[in-house]
């Protein structure tokens, strides 16, 4: 029995249906424990019916005897003469006329009463008999009043009556005995019987009840229980708990519920994971390139975060060059490699017109970029992620793997925040780096200013580098610009600059000092190696000029170097001194210069030496 109750389950069951169950099993077993009761009550019913049936009859058969009885005494009185008068006459006759109806009306309801057939047997009997008596008993009960002699004489014929009657009414008697005790009899066996029945329905109903309520409890309790320790366990951290074999009733969609919360769950914090760990790769990122003050570190901190994202996945950096027509490869993933496009320049790349991130899960698609098709390792899948600053492309990031197997969701998103920050950064260290160079250069000459050179001087100094001086001052300039005008005179510049440009050294620097003087500064170089230089530099511009289009025009030059002077502010003076000697002189050629020459101040005209005030800057540094 316990192991039948264990193995009944209502899988599949609702609540509800399994409520209405036993609702349905209850008012079965009410119905079955009620007819069994009824059945019970029925046959104590009938049994009552029957004794109550019988006993009225013995009531009427009781009665009977005594009307018999009474009439006998009657007749016998009559017999005996006691009545005198009369009036005592008449009463006698009276009571035997009352009591004759009486004993025929108790017969006749007696025979009407649906009394059991023998009984009714012995009732027909009776009937016929006590006709016979009756009739006797009023033949010889008014002879007797009259006549009790005579009377006496019939007295033999109606006591054979009274006999057959009394014989009759005997039989009927036991009759009435035997069916009364038995009636009663069987009244208490249905009465035993009914409140026997009534306890075992209600016992079975109570143990259906019972056994369908600890079914059905531990049903719900079974379900209950497992969707509870799951809720539990997602309670306490575990967020893969899950409810399985989820039947189709409340509780199963409870459990559903459950771990659809937990779907939920897990996809909001792998979510949030994903956020955080790209906002943590970013910032690494971030601090990492702001690091980076050059294009060539930038590039190695790209590298490592291309391994970061993914080892394996051959990944490059393509950036345009200064003209922003050609695409070159400016770095690549250090372990897996380039990814090997071939795309030559930035508006021929797709990702860079879109200007947005492109996915490829099969580069031999139709749809495809065509620069993956027929790539030497096979079908390919790409991530392209265009580079870009303040809105112009500067270049694409490349990630190539084998064709189906495009990096994931959150490499693609690191692989994206890494084309955008790459191209902050790269953009900011050629701005950066442009500014500089604008701030270093001449914009007419495209020589370093002069504030480069003072720079670039105070190095060698600092250095304690031997080094030479050499200032130009183009010769008749003043007149060049009034006879040739302005332009010809800028072009003169421009030829001159380009002049020193091809003429000098690795290493040497040629700057516009200011109007039409430039300073020139040789490392390593005595004044006697710089006026062998400046020799070649006349030599180059006498035939520039032959072919450059321009008037004609010649420079003179005043030569130091640090044998002269350790400071730079006082190697211009000595350089300055000579210049003016070579002015002098007639122009068109070189002097060295001669400290001792040099103790005057200015030379000439202070107005072409306007940065005095960083030169002695300088000096004070
Ligand atoms: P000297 O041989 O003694 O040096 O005579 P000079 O005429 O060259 O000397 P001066 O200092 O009197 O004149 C320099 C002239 O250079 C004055 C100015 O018009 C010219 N100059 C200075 N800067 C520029 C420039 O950027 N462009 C042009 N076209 N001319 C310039
Ligand atoms: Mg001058
Ligand atoms: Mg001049």
């Amino acid at each position: 029995m316990g192991a039948f109750l264990a193995g009944v389950r209502f899988n599949g069951w609702t609540v509800g249906a399994r409520l209405f169950l036993i609702n349905g099993l209850l008012a079965l077993a009410l119905v079955f424990g009620g007819i069994i009761a009824w059945r019970a009550l029925s046959a104590q019913n009938r049994a009552m019916s029957s004794l109550a049936l019988i006993s009225k009859g013995a009531r009427y058969h009781q009665d009977a005897e005594t009307r018999i009885s009474d009439l006998r005494g009657d007749l016998n009185s009559a017999l005996a003469g006691r009545a005198r008068t009369d009036t005592e006459r008449s009463d006698l006759l009276a009571s035997m006329d009352d009591n004759s109806k009486d004993l025929r009306r108790d017969l006749l309801t007696l025979a009407k009463l649906e009394l059991p057939p023998d009984l009714m047997d012995t009732e027909a009997r009776v009937q016929t008999l006590a006709d016979v008596y009756l009739s006797n008993a009023g033949a010889v009960g008014r002879l007797a009043l009259n006549d009790s002699a005579s009377a006496t004489r019939e007295l033999a014929q109606f006591d054979a009556s009274a006999s057959a009657l009394n014989d009759a009414m005997d039989a009927q008697t036991s009759a009435f005995t035997t069916h009364i005790v038995k009636a009663s009899s069987d009244a208490e066996s249905a009465e035993r019987d009914a409140k026997r029945w009534l306890v075992m329905a209600g016992v079975l109903i109570n143990i259906i009840v019972g056994v369908l309520v600890v079914l059905l409890s531990r049903s719900i309790r079974g379900s209950l229980k497992s969707v509870r320790d799951v809720a539990q366990s997602l309670a306490s951290g575990d967020l893969n708990a899950r409810n399985v074999n989820l039947g189709p009733d409340e509780l199963g969609d409870l459990g559903g519920a459950i771990n659809g919360m937990a779907d939920s769950l897990n996809e909001v914090i792998g979510r949030l994971r994903a956020d955080a760990d790209r906002d943590a790769f970013g910032n690494q990122l971030s601090e990492g390139l702001e690091m980076a003050d050059t294009e060539e570190e930038a590039y190695e901190i790209l590298g490592r975060a291309m391994v970061a994202i993914a080892p394996d996945v051959p990944t490059e950096l393509l950036l345009a060059d200064s003209s922003r027509a050609h695409l070159e490869r400016a770095t690549a993933h250090p372990t897996a490699g380039p990814a090997g496009c071939n795309v030559d320049s930035p508006f021929s790349c797709m990702a860079v017109r879109r200007g947005s991130p492109v996915l490829f899960a099969d580069g031999e698609a139709l749809n495809a970029c065509t620069r993956l098709r027929g790539r030497p390792c096979g079908p390919v899948s790409a991530v392209c992620v265009p580079v870009s600053f303040m809105g112009r492309a500067l270049g694409v990031l490349h990630s190539a793997a084998p064709a189906g197997r495009l990096p994931d969701p959150r490499q693609i998103a690191n692989l994206t925040i890494l084309g955008a920050q790459a191209g902050a950064r790269i953009g900011t260290v050629r701005a950066f780096h442009s500014t500089q160079q604008k701030a270093a250069t001449d914009s007419l000459t495209g020589l370093h200013n002069r504030r480069s050179a003072e720079e670039r001087a105070r190095d060698l100094v600092a250095s304690g580098r031997p080094f030479a001086v050499v200032i130009a001052d183009l010769d008749h300039f003043k007149k060049l610009n009034d006879s040739r005008g302005h332009e010809a005179g800028d072009k003169a510049l421009r030829l001159f600059a380009e002049t020193l440009r091809l003429s000098m050294r690795d290493g040497d620097m040629a700057s516009r000092w200011g109007g039409e003087e430039f300073v020139l500064i040789m490392p390593n170089a005595s004044a006697a190696q710089a006026n062998e230089a400046v020799d070649r530099i006349r030599a180059s511009l006498a035939t520039a000029l032959l072919t450059g289009g321009t008037a004609a025009f010649t420079s003179s030059f005043g030569i130091a170097d640090t044998t002269m002077s350790p400071r730079f502010e006082r190697m211009v003076k000595i350089a300055d001194e000579a210049l003016y000697r070579a002015k002098e002189a007639g122009r068109d050629r070189a002097v060295i210069g001669d400290a001792r020459l040099a103790t005057t101040g200015e030379f000439r005209r202070p107005v072409e030496h306007t940065s005095s005030v960083s030169l002695r800057k300088l000096a004070e540094g």
